[in-house]
C-alpha cells in the first residue's frame, strides 16, 4: 500500500481560479426573491398568480442549463419563446428582467398541469386534494417532491409509506419565517439560512407543537424550509398549513427528475419546463459556532471551491454511500449534486448522467480518477474506467476535504470520526487521528476496535476486547467512532438498531442536551504498536456502572460526549508535543452531532490549537469526493 510521506511544504493553497476559457461558471438556483413574490400576489400586475414568475436575481438556473454560456437558448426555457411584453423588458436596460434568460409570462412561458387541467385550475385542483389529505407529486426545481399536510396524521403516514422512509425526519416547507419559529427554536443563523437566496432545509431543534407525530417520529431536530418557488408561494398562500416536502424517491434513490409514474399517489401537479439536472435540496444544520452542510445540493450546488494545487482534468469519485463527484481542473473543484447511494438501482445510473452532464458543461475532460482504496465500492469500479488512477485512503480524504475548504497551509493534525472506511493496513478505520498533508499522512492515533455490526455485538459484550469479540462472532473489528456512540446508545436502552443511518448517535445526542457541563466519564489512553489508543471499553464499562446506580440515562450520554471530546483534546495534545502543529481538521459524520463539535471545538480552541470543521462542504461520506480530489491534485502537482 502506497501511503505518502507527511511533506510540509507540499501543497499551495490556492484560491477557486478564473474559469477555463472552454467552461464557466454554473450558477445554482435562487429562491423566488422579494420583488418578484411582490408581483406574484399583486393583482395590477400582470404576473399576478403566474407560477413561473422570475427575475435577473431569482429563478431556477442549474437545473434548467443545457450547456454554458449561461443563455436561454443553451436553457430548457427555449423550448418557450418569449412574448413581445417579455421581449421588452428582456431588452431594457432600466427593467429588473434587462437579460433575465428565464423571463416568462402566462402568455409565453411554462404552464402548470394536473391531469387534464392547466394554471389555476391545476393549482385549484391540487390545493383542494392536499387540503382533504391526499398524498401528492409536486415538480420542483431539481426534481419531484411527496407533499402532504403535514398536521394530517394519516397523511404522513401514507407518504411514508409511498416513500418508504421509516424514521428519519420528513422535510416541512411553512409560508414564513415566523411559522418556522413556531414549529423550530430557530437562532438568529437559522434565520438567515433559511432566508438565502439558496433557501436550504435548516435542521433545528423541535418545539412541541402542531405537527403530525410520524412527521418527526421524536427525533430531536426538524428539517425545515421555506418556499423557494412560486408555485410553492401559491400552494402554502392558499392552504395556510405546513406542508411535507420530500423527495419522490426512497431514501439513498436520487429524485426524479422526468415524468412519474408507478407511485401510489393521488395526484401530480406538473409543468412543461424540463429539469435538466437533478438537484435535492440542500440540508444544513446550525449550532451557534456558524453551520455545517449536511447535504450540498440545490441553491449550493455546483458553485466552485478552492483546491490545494493547480490539478490535471480529473474525477473525484467518492465513496459507496451518500454519493458525490468531484471534477477537478487548474485551481478550481466542481463538487456535484448529491445523488444517494450506489448500490441502490437508480443510482449508479443518476450518478452517470450528473457526470456526463457536468463533464459537458464544465469542459473538464478527466484524465485522473481519485477513488477510495477500497475495491469493492462501485465507485472505484467506475474509476477503473480511466487508465491514471489515485487511491486516497477514507480518513485522509475526509480530513483533507475540511483543510481544503478552509485553504489551510499543511501541515494539520486529522480527527477523522467516522463508519468504518479501509485503512491502509486493511483493517477498518474510523476512529483517527492524522498527522496528514493533502499529499499524504501518518497515522498517530486510534480509538480501540469493536466487531463491525456494532451497538448490538458490543450491547452483549461491552467491556470485552472489541478484537475478541470480533473473532468469537466470526466478522471484521473497526476503530470507527460511528460504533462506539452505537454501542453506548444501545447500552443506555435509547437506541438498540438505527432504523436509520445515525440515529442512534441522534439519540444519544438528543439524551445528552439536557445536562450540560457534565464531567467525563472513564477512559484509557495507551501506547499500542506506536499509536495512541483511546480504549472505548474502558468508558463503556463506567457507563454500565452508572446506569447500573441508577444515573438518568441523558446524563451518562451527557458524561460521554463529554469523555469523547476530552479524549479527543489528549490525542491532538500528544501528537502536538511530538508534532510542531497547531491546526486540527475536524471531519467525519460524527461531527454533525451539535454536541459533540461544539464541545471538542470549545475544548481545542482553549487548549491553544486552531480548529476547523468542514462547514460548505459535508463531513459525511457526500463531502469525501471533494477531499479525494484535493488529495489527488496535490500529488499530481508534483508527479
Ligand atoms: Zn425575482
Ligand atoms: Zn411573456
Ligand atoms: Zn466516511
Amino acid at each position: 500500500m502506497d501511503v505518502m510521506s507527511i511533506d510540509d511544504a507540499a501543497g499551495r493553497v490556492a484560491t477557486a481560479g478564473p474559469p477555463p476559457a472552454h467552461g464557466g461558471v454554473i450558477p445554482p438556483d435562487l429562491a423566488t426573491c422579494a420583488d418578484c413574490l411582490r408581483e406574484l400576489f399583486d393583482p395590477a400586475n400582470r404576473r399576478h398568480r403566474y407560477p413561473f414568475i422570475t427575475c435577473a436575481a431569482c429563478g431556477p438556473r442549474a437545473t434548467i442549463i443545457e450547456s454554458l454560456p449561461y443563455e436561454r437558448a443553451r436553457t430548457s426555457m427555449r423550448g418557450f419563446e418569449p412574448c413581445p411584453a417579455c421581449a421588452a423588458e428582456y431588452d431594457d436596460p432600466a427593467d429588473r428582467r434587462f437579460h433575465a434568460e428565464t423571463i416568462a409570462c402566462a402568455s409565453c412561458g411554462p404552464r402548470l398541469r394536473w391531469g387534464s387541467m392547466t394554471g389555476e385550475a391545476a393549482l385549484r385542483a391540487a390545493t383542494d386534494f392536499i387540503a382533504a389529505g391526499a398524498v401528492v407529486v409536486v415538480k420542483g426545481l431539481g426534481g419531484f417532491h411527496l407533499v402532504c399536510d403535514a398536521i394530517d396524521e394519516a397523511a404522513v403516514t401514507r407518504l411514508r409509506e409511498v416513500k418508504a422512509r421509516d424514521g428519519k425526519p420528513l422535510a416541512i416547507m411553512v409560508r414564513a419565517p415566523v411559522v418556522a419559529g413556531a414549529l423550530a427554536d430557530l437562532s438568529d443563523d437559522d434565520r438567515a439560512l433559511l432566508t438565502a437566496p439558496s433557501a436550504p432545509i435548516v435542521l433545528a431543534p423541535r418545539r412541541h407543537g402542531v405537527l403530525a407525530s410520524g412527521v418527526c417520529h421524536g427525533m430531536p431536530d426538524v428539517a425545515v424550509l421555506l418556499p423557494y418557488t412560486p408555485v410553492h408561494h401559491l400552494l402554502l398562500d392558499a392552504l395556510r398549513r405546513p406542508l411535507v416536502v420530500t423527495g419522490a424517491s426512497p431514501d439513498g434513490s436520487p429524485t426524479p427528475t422526468g415524468e412519474i409514474s408507478g407511485l401510489a399517489v393521488d395526484g401530480v401537479l406538473t409543468h412543461d419546463r424540463p429539469i435538466v439536472a437533478r438537484y435535492d435540496d440542500s440540508v444544513i444544520r446550525s449550532f451557534g459556532r456558524g453551520s455545517i452542510t449536511i447535504r450540498r445540493g440545490r441553491g449550493l450546488a455546483p458553485a466552485p471551491l478552492p483546491l490545494p494545487a493547480a490539478a490535471p482534468p480529473l474525477v473525484a469519485v467518492g465513496a459507496e454511500l451518500n454519493s458525490t463527484f468531484t471534477l477537478a481542473d487548474g485551481e478550481r473543484a466542481v463538487l456535484g449534486p448529491h445523488l444517494g447511494d450506489l448500490p441502490a438501482a437508480a443510482t449508479l445510473a443518476a450518478y452517470e448522467q450528473a457526470l456526463d452532464h457536468l463533464v459537458h458543461l464544465n469542459g473538464i475532460e478527466p484524465l485522473h480518477a481519485a477513488h477510495d482504496l477500497h475495491p469493492g465500492y462501485l465507485s472505484t469500479r467506475l474509476a477503473r474506467r480511466l487508465p491514471s488512477r489515485i487511491a486516497v485512503q477514507h480518513h485522509h480524504a475526509h480530513v483533507a476535504a475540511v483543510a481544503a475548504e478552509h485553504r489551510l497551509e499543511p501541515p494539520f493534525l486529522g480527527v477523522a470520526y467516522d463508519g468504518p472506511g479501509l485503512g491502509d493496513d486493511g483493517t477498518w478505520w474510523g476512529g483517527e487521528l492524522l498527522l496528514a498533508s493533502y499529499r499524504g499522512y501518518r497515522r498517530l492515533g486510534r480509538f480501540s476496535r469493536a466487531p463491525l455490526p456494532g451497538a448490538e455485538a458490543a450491547a452483549r459484550h461491552p467491556v470485552l476486547d472489541g478484537d475478541v469479540i470480533a473473532r468469537e462472532a466470526g466478522c471484521p473489528a473497526t476503530s470507527s467512532a460511528t460504533r462506539l456512540f452505537d454501542a453506548a446508545a444501545a447500552l443506555l436502552g435509547l437506541c438498540e438498531v438505527n432504523g436509520f443511518p445515525g440515529e442512534a448517535a441522534t439519540r444519544l445526542e438528543q439524551a445528552a442536551g439536557a445536562f450540560p457541563g457534565t464531567e467525563p466519564l472513564a477512559w484509557r489512553l495507551e501506547r499500542r504498536g506506536g499509536l495512541w489508543v483511546y480504549d472505548g471499553a474502558a468508558t463503556l464499562r463506567h457507563l454500565l456502572e452508572a446506569r447500573a446506580d441508577g444515573e438518568p440515562a441523558g446524563r451518562i450520554a451527557a458524561a460521554f460526549h463529554a469523555t469523547v471530546a476530552a479524549v479527543t483534546v489528549l490525542l491532538c495534545e500528544r501528537a502536538a508535543t511530538e508534532h510542531d502543529v497547531t491546526q486540527v481538521c475536524l471531519s467525519g459524520e460524527v461531527f454533525e452531532n451539535r454536541l459533540l463539535a461544539t464541545d471538542v471545538l470549545d475544548r481545542l480552541s482553549a487548549a491553544g490549537f486552531e480548529p476547523y470543521l468542514g462547514r460548505q462542504v459535508p463531513l459525511n461520506d457526500a463531502g469525501l469526493s471533494y477531499g479525494q480530489a484535493a488529495v489527488a491534485a496535490a500529488r499530481l502537482a508534483r508527479a
